[in-house]
């Protein structure tokens, strides 16, 4: 049967929606943020005074140098130029987030600097700093007392409000640039270039979103390094269980008491497989390591640094013990001027029954004999 001339026409339809309104507001925010970036120096790659003839360097990745004052600066502006660049926002809409906080600050400064609203949901827990420093920013806070409800009060805030949620525990592995791009991976291994141990053996992180860890992991194997990536996880974390038994459901019934790492479940951006090895560190050790660092440093950090260099220390010991020579590179990843009534509040640490003095002791002699029993 002839097909009728009609016919051949029928699929020709055309939808045009290009808005050179939207367009114009686009190609102006994605240079805002691009050119944040430009205007920011690389993050510093400190040392940690260890005795030199253990043979062991011991390098912190200083994050908190930022504008905003932490690691998830580099995550909010990936998220951002994540969301602008898949037409996500739009001019006048709010983004929501769901955070521990240092992600909201970072996230309301690039809000601002593309000139929109901003909304965190954040547990009611969080430190007054840090509300302070979203509002300084001109975002707004929306506290939950059920710190596992976070995520879904976000989502519906952007469903009625018409924005977007940006949810960085989702979209963090996959918003970083993994292959380079001055990525954090890419910036440490060219600091270490012209240190007597380049590459090192263990590189440790914490998770929050993973995607710190995700990064470090990819960057290692694409580039062909021999490296291990280590997981720090504190208490109350599911990370630990999920990835001992690489099931995804594994859910922690309390929050985590270490701002920034250590979440109820895990994580879509934690990516365990690609973890060579986690460790479990007592709360009370972080925060008696963020004390000796402070000695050690001549400044606070917070407490998931604790968390990270208590695990880098532990591998310096066995490195120790089996007179083996190399590096070992952990992040500052925020300062500890943000946790002055938490971390450093002996009145807050009774309030929680943390009691960092055994681990303080652990702490000198390991600095003087090289053992972390
Ligand atoms: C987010 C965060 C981390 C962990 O980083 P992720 O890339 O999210 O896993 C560690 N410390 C602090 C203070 C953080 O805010």
């Amino acid at each position: 049967m002839a097909i009728a001339p009609e016919q051949t026409r029928i699929d020709e339809t055309d939808i045009d929606r290009y808005d050179p309104v939207y367009r114009a507001w686009l190609r102006e925010a994605v240079r805002k943020v691009q050119a944040d970036g430009n205007r920011s120096a690389d993050t510093h790659l400190l040392t940690i005074p260890l005795p030199p003839e253990w043979g062991i360097d011991v390098y912190l990745k200083d994050e908190s140098t930022h504008p905003t004052g932490s690691l998830k600066h580099r995550l909010a502006r990936s998220l951002f130029l994540y969301a602008l660049c898949n037409g996500r926002l739009r001019p006048g809409a709010p983004v929501i987030e769901a955070s521990s906080g240092s992600t909201a600050v970072s996230e309301a400064y690039f809000a601002k600097l593309i000139g929109v609203p901003f909304i965190a949901v954040m547990a009611r827990t969080t430190v007054q700093s840090k509300v302070d420093l979203i509002e300084f920013h001109g975002g707004r806070c929306h506290l939950v007392d059920d710190p596992s409800e976070v995520y879904e009060v976000a989502a519906r805030l952007a469903e009625e409000l018409g924005g977007h949620y940006m949810d960085q525990f989702t979209y963090a592995e996959r918003a970083t640039d993994w292959r380079g791009n001055n990525n954090i991976a890419e910036s440490i291994f060219r600091q270490l270039e012209q240190e007597r141990f380049p590459e090192p053996t263990w590189i440790v992180a914490t998770a929050g979103t993973g995607g710190t860890s995700a990064t470090l992991a990819r960057y290692v194997h694409y580039t062909q390094r021999a490296t291990g990536i280590c997981v720090a996880d504190p208490e109350n974390s599911a990370f630990f269980e999920g990835w001992r038994t690489m099931d995804r459901n594994i859910r922690s019934d309390k929050g985590s008491r270490i701002e920034g790492i250590g979440r109820q479940r895990v994580e879509p951006s934690f990516l365990p497989q690609a973890i060579d090895r986690m460790m479990r560190v007592p709360d009370a050790a972080s925060v008696a390591t963020i004390r000796t660092l402070q000695r050690l440093l001549g400044r606070r950090c917070g407490a998931s640094t604790g968390t990270g260099v208590w695990a880098a220390f532990r591998i310096v010991s066995e490195m120790l013990a089996r007179g083996e020579q190399g590096s070992v590179v952990t992040l500052l990843c925020d300062p500890g001027e943000r946790y002055l009534d938490k971390y450093y509040s002996d009145a807050w640490l009774a309030e929680q029954g943390i009691d960092p003095t055994p681990y303080a002791r652990r702490l000198e002699q390991f600095l003087e004999t090289g053992e972390l029993a």
